[in-house]
Protein backbone atom coordinates (compact mmCIF):
# COMPACT_ATOMS: atom_id res chain seq x y z
CA UNK A 1 0.00 0.00 0.00
CA UNK A 2 1.44 3.34 0.09
CA UNK A 3 2.03 5.14 2.84
CA UNK A 4 -0.72 7.38 2.63
CA UNK A 5 -3.59 4.92 2.48
CA UNK A 6 -1.28 2.80 5.01
CA UNK A 7 -1.18 6.07 7.39
CA UNK A 8 -5.32 6.62 6.78
CA UNK A 9 -5.76 2.51 7.61
CA UNK A 10 -3.59 2.99 10.93
CA UNK A 11 -5.78 6.40 12.09
CA UNK A 12 -9.14 4.30 11.40
CA UNK A 13 -7.90 1.75 13.47
CA UNK A 14 -7.07 4.06 16.15
CA UNK A 15 -10.99 5.14 15.98
CA UNK A 16 -11.36 1.72 17.21
CA UNK A 17 -9.17 1.04 20.01
CA UNK A 18 -6.15 -0.80 18.08
CA UNK A 19 -2.68 0.64 18.24
CA UNK A 20 -0.77 -0.47 15.76
CA UNK A 21 3.03 0.54 15.95
CA UNK A 22 4.07 0.27 12.05
CA UNK A 23 2.33 0.36 8.75
CA UNK A 24 3.80 -3.56 8.49
CA UNK A 25 1.54 -4.60 11.01
CA UNK A 26 -1.40 -3.59 9.51
CA UNK A 27 -0.34 -4.57 6.05
CA UNK A 28 0.27 -8.13 6.98
CA UNK A 29 -2.90 -8.07 9.08
CA UNK A 30 -4.54 -8.23 5.72
CA UNK A 31 -2.31 -11.78 4.92
CA UNK A 32 -3.17 -13.41 8.01
CA UNK A 33 -4.53 -16.95 7.47
CA UNK A 34 -4.65 -18.52 11.23
CA UNK A 35 -5.09 -16.46 14.75
CA UNK A 36 -3.45 -18.11 17.87
CA UNK A 37 -5.28 -16.95 20.77
CA UNK A 38 -3.98 -17.62 24.46
CA UNK A 39 -6.40 -18.84 26.75
CA UNK A 40 -6.42 -17.15 30.10
CA UNK A 41 -6.36 -13.56 30.16
CA UNK A 42 -7.18 -13.32 26.54
CA UNK A 43 -10.99 -15.11 25.81
CA UNK A 44 -11.09 -15.22 29.54
CA UNK A 45 -11.63 -11.82 31.96
CA UNK A 46 -8.10 -13.43 33.55
CA UNK A 47 -10.35 -12.82 36.81
CA UNK A 48 -9.83 -16.11 38.24
CA UNK A 49 -12.17 -17.05 41.49
CA UNK A 50 -11.84 -20.35 43.30
CA UNK A 51 -15.56 -22.07 43.23
CA UNK A 52 -14.95 -25.47 44.72
CA UNK A 53 -12.41 -26.60 47.02
CA UNK A 54 -12.33 -29.84 48.55
CA UNK A 55 -10.11 -31.25 51.24
CA UNK A 56 -9.16 -34.74 51.02
CA UNK A 57 -6.71 -34.97 53.89
CA UNK A 58 -5.92 -33.01 57.11
CA UNK A 59 -7.67 -30.05 58.35
CA UNK A 60 -8.96 -27.50 55.98
CA UNK A 61 -8.09 -24.69 57.83
CA UNK A 62 -3.92 -26.06 57.89
CA UNK A 63 -4.69 -26.72 53.94
CA UNK A 64 -5.92 -23.36 53.18
CA UNK A 65 -2.82 -21.57 55.75
CA UNK A 66 -0.19 -23.73 53.58
CA UNK A 67 -2.47 -22.52 49.89
CA UNK A 68 -1.85 -18.93 51.56
CA UNK A 69 1.93 -19.14 52.17
CA UNK A 70 2.81 -20.70 48.51
CA UNK A 71 0.82 -18.45 46.38
CA UNK A 72 1.39 -14.89 48.51
CA UNK A 73 4.90 -15.99 46.23
CA UNK A 74 3.45 -16.59 42.78
CA UNK A 75 2.34 -13.63 40.68
CA UNK A 76 0.08 -15.93 38.80
CA UNK A 77 -3.51 -14.92 38.25
CA UNK A 78 -4.19 -18.35 39.85
CA UNK A 79 -2.49 -17.16 42.61
CA UNK A 80 -4.53 -14.34 43.19
CA UNK A 81 -7.90 -16.54 43.20
CA UNK A 82 -6.09 -18.53 45.86
CA UNK A 83 -5.08 -16.11 48.17
CA UNK A 84 -8.97 -14.37 48.27
CA UNK A 85 -10.29 -18.06 49.04
CA UNK A 86 -7.58 -18.94 51.48
CA UNK A 87 -8.14 -15.19 53.77
CA UNK A 88 -12.02 -15.37 53.20
CA UNK A 89 -11.60 -18.23 55.02
CA UNK A 90 -9.85 -16.49 57.42
CA UNK A 91 -6.62 -18.71 57.07
CA UNK A 92 -3.42 -16.83 57.97
CA UNK A 93 -0.19 -17.57 55.69
CA UNK A 94 1.87 -20.39 57.92
CA UNK A 95 5.73 -20.38 56.76
CA UNK A 96 7.84 -21.66 54.02
CA UNK A 97 10.79 -22.25 52.88
CA UNK A 98 12.62 -23.21 49.61
CA UNK A 99 9.64 -21.42 47.53
CA UNK A 100 10.08 -21.86 43.71
CA UNK A 101 7.61 -21.67 41.04
CA UNK A 102 7.40 -24.17 38.18
CA UNK A 103 6.60 -22.60 34.80
CA UNK A 104 3.33 -24.17 33.41
CA UNK A 105 3.17 -26.59 36.60
CA UNK A 106 2.75 -24.74 39.76
CA UNK A 107 4.53 -23.73 42.87
CA UNK A 108 6.57 -25.49 45.75
CA UNK A 109 8.18 -25.10 48.85
CA UNK A 110 9.11 -26.69 52.01
CA UNK A 111 6.78 -26.34 55.25
CA UNK A 112 8.16 -25.51 58.88
CA UNK A 113 7.92 -29.35 59.56
CA UNK A 114 10.20 -30.23 56.72
CA UNK A 115 7.21 -31.41 54.07
CA UNK A 116 7.34 -30.82 50.40
CA UNK A 117 4.27 -28.94 49.67
CA UNK A 118 3.33 -28.64 46.05
CA UNK A 119 0.22 -26.32 44.56
CA UNK A 120 -0.33 -26.80 40.94
CA UNK A 121 -1.86 -29.01 37.59
CA UNK A 122 -2.22 -33.04 37.49
CA UNK A 123 1.34 -33.18 35.45
CA UNK A 124 3.17 -30.98 38.55
CA UNK A 125 2.20 -33.57 40.97
CA UNK A 126 2.55 -37.01 38.80
CA UNK A 127 5.99 -35.76 38.40
CA UNK A 128 6.80 -35.80 41.81
CA UNK A 129 5.43 -39.17 42.11
CA UNK A 130 2.14 -38.14 44.04
CA UNK A 131 -0.52 -40.10 43.99
CA UNK A 132 -4.00 -38.58 42.37
CA UNK A 133 -6.29 -40.77 42.46
CA UNK A 134 -8.78 -40.08 45.61
CA UNK A 135 -8.75 -36.55 43.82
CA UNK A 136 -9.97 -38.00 40.13
CA UNK A 137 -13.45 -38.09 40.13
CA UNK A 138 -13.33 -34.79 41.64
CA UNK A 139 -11.22 -33.35 39.11
CA UNK A 140 -12.74 -34.94 36.47
CA UNK A 141 -16.28 -33.60 36.82
CA UNK A 142 -14.24 -29.82 37.33
CA UNK A 143 -12.77 -30.22 34.15
CA UNK A 144 -15.58 -30.93 32.26
CA UNK A 145 -17.27 -27.51 34.14
CA UNK A 146 -14.24 -26.12 32.11
CA UNK A 147 -12.80 -25.49 35.64
CA UNK A 148 -8.81 -24.78 35.87
CA UNK A 149 -8.08 -27.51 38.72
CA UNK A 150 -5.18 -26.50 41.62
CA UNK A 151 -3.65 -29.66 43.52
CA UNK A 152 -2.38 -29.52 46.91
CA UNK A 153 0.00 -31.81 47.74
CA UNK A 154 1.57 -31.88 51.80
CA UNK A 155 4.67 -34.29 52.34
CA UNK A 156 3.89 -36.32 49.10
CA UNK A 157 0.10 -36.90 49.48
CA UNK A 158 -2.90 -35.29 47.93
CA UNK A 159 -4.30 -33.04 50.19
CA UNK A 160 -6.97 -30.66 48.47
CA UNK A 161 -8.31 -30.02 45.14
CA UNK A 162 -9.75 -26.44 43.66
CA UNK A 163 -11.75 -25.57 41.23
CA UNK A 164 -11.21 -22.24 39.83
CA UNK A 165 -13.35 -20.90 37.32
CA UNK A 166 -12.58 -17.71 34.89
CA UNK A 167 -15.62 -16.64 33.25
CA UNK A 168 -14.93 -15.62 29.36
CA UNK A 169 -14.97 -12.22 28.11
CA UNK A 170 -18.81 -11.05 27.50
CA UNK A 171 -18.11 -10.96 23.82
CA UNK A 172 -15.34 -13.66 23.01
CA UNK A 173 -17.89 -15.87 21.52
CA UNK A 174 -19.04 -13.07 18.97
CA UNK A 175 -15.81 -11.98 18.19
CA UNK A 176 -14.22 -15.55 17.08
CA UNK A 177 -17.00 -16.27 14.97
CA UNK A 178 -16.81 -12.72 13.28
CA UNK A 179 -13.18 -13.73 12.88
CA UNK A 180 -13.90 -17.33 11.57
CA UNK A 181 -16.27 -15.67 9.17
CA UNK A 182 -13.53 -13.17 7.77
CA UNK A 183 -12.01 -16.44 6.86
CA UNK A 184 -9.23 -17.01 9.67
CA UNK A 185 -8.11 -20.34 10.97
CA UNK A 186 -8.99 -20.00 14.88
CA UNK A 187 -6.52 -22.10 17.43
CA UNK A 188 -6.17 -21.85 21.34
CA UNK A 189 -3.40 -22.45 22.74
CA UNK A 190 -3.05 -22.83 26.33
CA UNK A 191 -0.68 -23.92 29.58
CA UNK A 192 -4.02 -25.70 31.08
CA UNK A 193 -5.01 -28.90 30.83
CA UNK A 194 -6.54 -30.75 27.62
CA UNK A 195 -10.12 -31.05 29.32
CA UNK A 196 -10.73 -27.80 30.58
CA UNK A 197 -9.13 -26.16 27.53
CA UNK A 198 -11.86 -28.61 25.28
CA UNK A 199 -14.72 -27.47 27.72
CA UNK A 200 -13.67 -23.91 26.97
CA UNK A 201 -13.07 -24.21 23.36
CA UNK A 202 -16.03 -25.89 22.87
CA UNK A 203 -17.91 -23.15 24.82
CA UNK A 204 -16.12 -20.50 22.53
CA UNK A 205 -16.92 -22.50 19.11
CA UNK A 206 -13.08 -23.13 18.24
CA UNK A 207 -12.18 -26.95 17.00
CA UNK A 208 -8.36 -26.42 17.06
CA UNK A 209 -6.95 -26.60 20.90
CA UNK A 210 -3.50 -27.03 21.91
CA UNK A 211 -2.83 -27.23 25.26
CA UNK A 212 -0.42 -28.16 28.19
CA UNK A 213 1.91 -25.57 26.89
CA UNK A 214 5.11 -24.39 28.25
CA UNK A 215 5.64 -20.99 27.11
CA UNK A 216 8.63 -22.02 24.39
CA UNK A 217 5.49 -24.50 23.08
CA UNK A 218 3.45 -21.45 22.15
CA UNK A 219 6.72 -20.16 19.99
CA UNK A 220 6.96 -23.19 18.34
CA UNK A 221 3.78 -23.97 17.70
CA UNK A 222 3.42 -20.86 15.73
CA UNK A 223 7.22 -21.28 13.73
CA UNK A 224 5.69 -24.86 12.76
CA UNK A 225 2.46 -23.40 11.31
CA UNK A 226 4.90 -20.78 9.62
CA UNK A 227 6.65 -23.29 7.84
CA UNK A 228 3.35 -25.07 6.65
CA UNK A 229 2.82 -21.89 4.87
CA UNK A 230 0.47 -20.32 7.37
CA UNK A 231 0.84 -16.38 8.44
CA UNK A 232 0.11 -16.42 11.73
CA UNK A 233 -1.53 -13.74 14.47
CA UNK A 234 -1.06 -14.71 17.48
CA UNK A 235 -3.20 -12.80 20.68
CA UNK A 236 -2.10 -12.89 23.99
CA UNK A 237 -1.36 -11.14 27.20
CA UNK A 238 0.72 -12.40 29.41
CA UNK A 239 4.71 -12.51 30.20
CA UNK A 240 4.78 -15.54 28.79
CA UNK A 241 2.83 -14.86 25.57
CA UNK A 242 5.85 -12.54 24.74
CA UNK A 243 8.04 -14.64 22.74
CA UNK A 244 5.06 -15.93 20.79
CA UNK A 245 3.94 -12.56 19.93
CA UNK A 246 7.47 -11.49 18.78
CA UNK A 247 7.43 -14.43 16.35
CA UNK A 248 4.34 -14.41 15.15
CA UNK A 249 3.60 -12.32 11.90
CA UNK A 250 1.59 -10.24 13.61
CA UNK A 251 1.53 -9.90 17.47
CA UNK A 252 -1.53 -8.20 18.98
CA UNK A 253 -1.38 -7.82 22.61
CA UNK A 254 -4.39 -7.13 25.26
CA UNK A 255 -4.34 -3.53 26.63
CA UNK A 256 -4.74 -4.51 30.38
CA UNK A 257 -1.99 -7.34 29.82
CA UNK A 258 1.57 -7.23 30.73
CA UNK A 259 4.01 -4.60 29.62
CA UNK A 260 6.39 -7.16 27.82
CA UNK A 261 3.41 -8.53 25.62
CA UNK A 262 2.74 -4.76 24.43
CA UNK A 263 6.21 -4.58 23.94
CA UNK A 264 6.68 -7.57 22.00
CA UNK A 265 3.21 -6.81 19.88
CA UNK A 266 2.99 -4.83 16.67
CA UNK A 267 -0.58 -3.81 17.85
CA UNK A 268 -2.09 -3.34 21.07
CA UNK A 269 -6.28 -3.82 21.48
CA UNK A 270 -6.45 -0.91 24.04
CA UNK A 271 -10.02 -2.17 24.66
CA UNK A 272 -9.25 -5.97 25.41
CA UNK A 273 -11.64 -7.25 22.69
CA UNK A 274 -10.67 -9.53 20.15
CA UNK A 275 -13.36 -7.09 17.70
CA UNK A 276 -10.31 -5.38 17.61
CA UNK A 277 -8.19 -8.29 16.12
CA UNK A 278 -11.25 -8.58 13.15
CA UNK A 279 -10.98 -4.88 13.19
CA UNK A 280 -7.31 -4.69 11.96
CA UNK A 281 -8.06 -7.37 9.65
CA UNK A 282 -10.90 -5.93 8.01
CA UNK A 283 -9.41 -2.14 7.96
CA UNK A 284 -5.96 -4.16 6.21
CA UNK A 285 -7.83 -5.87 3.56
CA UNK A 286 -10.12 -2.05 2.82
CA UNK A 287 -6.48 -0.31 2.89
CA UNK A 288 -4.97 -2.44 0.52
CA UNK A 289 -8.09 -3.12 -1.77
CA UNK A 290 -8.15 0.65 -2.55
CA UNK A 291 -5.21 1.46 -4.13
CA UNK A 292 -5.37 -2.26 -6.66
P1 LIG B 1 -1.93 -20.28 30.86
O1 LIG B 1 -1.84 -18.85 31.28
O2 LIG B 1 -1.86 -20.43 29.35
O3 LIG B 1 -3.11 -21.01 31.42
P2 LIG B 1 0.47 -21.01 32.49
O4 LIG B 1 1.70 -21.53 31.82
O5 LIG B 1 0.56 -19.68 33.12
O6 LIG B 1 -0.66 -21.10 31.37
O7 LIG B 1 0.00 -22.05 33.59
C1 LIG B 1 -0.24 -23.39 33.24
C2 LIG B 1 -0.89 -24.14 34.37
O8 LIG B 1 0.04 -24.28 35.46
C3 LIG B 1 -2.09 -23.47 34.97
O9 LIG B 1 -3.26 -23.75 34.26
C4 LIG B 1 -2.10 -24.07 36.37
O10 LIG B 1 -2.71 -25.33 36.35
C5 LIG B 1 -0.63 -24.25 36.71
N1 LIG B 1 -0.10 -23.12 37.51
C6 LIG B 1 0.81 -22.21 37.11
N2 LIG B 1 1.11 -21.35 38.10
C7 LIG B 1 0.36 -21.69 39.16
C8 LIG B 1 0.21 -21.18 40.49
N3 LIG B 1 0.87 -20.12 40.94
N4 LIG B 1 -0.68 -21.81 41.31
C9 LIG B 1 -1.36 -22.89 40.87
N5 LIG B 1 -1.26 -23.42 39.63
C10 LIG B 1 -0.41 -22.85 38.79
MG1 LIG C 1 -2.76 -15.42 29.32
Amino acid sequence: ATPISTMIGVGKAAEHGVLVRSGDALQTASHLTTLVVDKTGTLTEGRPRVTEAKVLAGDEREALALVAALERGSEHPLAAALMAHAEARGAEAGEIRDFDTVTGGGVRATDAEGRALLLGNARLLEEAGVDLAAGREIADELERQARTVVHLAVGGRLSAVFGVSDPLRGDTVEAVARLQADGLRVVMLTGDNTHTAAAIAAEVGIDEVRAGLLPEDKHGEIERRQRDGEVVGMVGDGINDAPALARADVGFAIGQGTDVAIESAGITLVRGSLHGVADAIEISRATLANIK
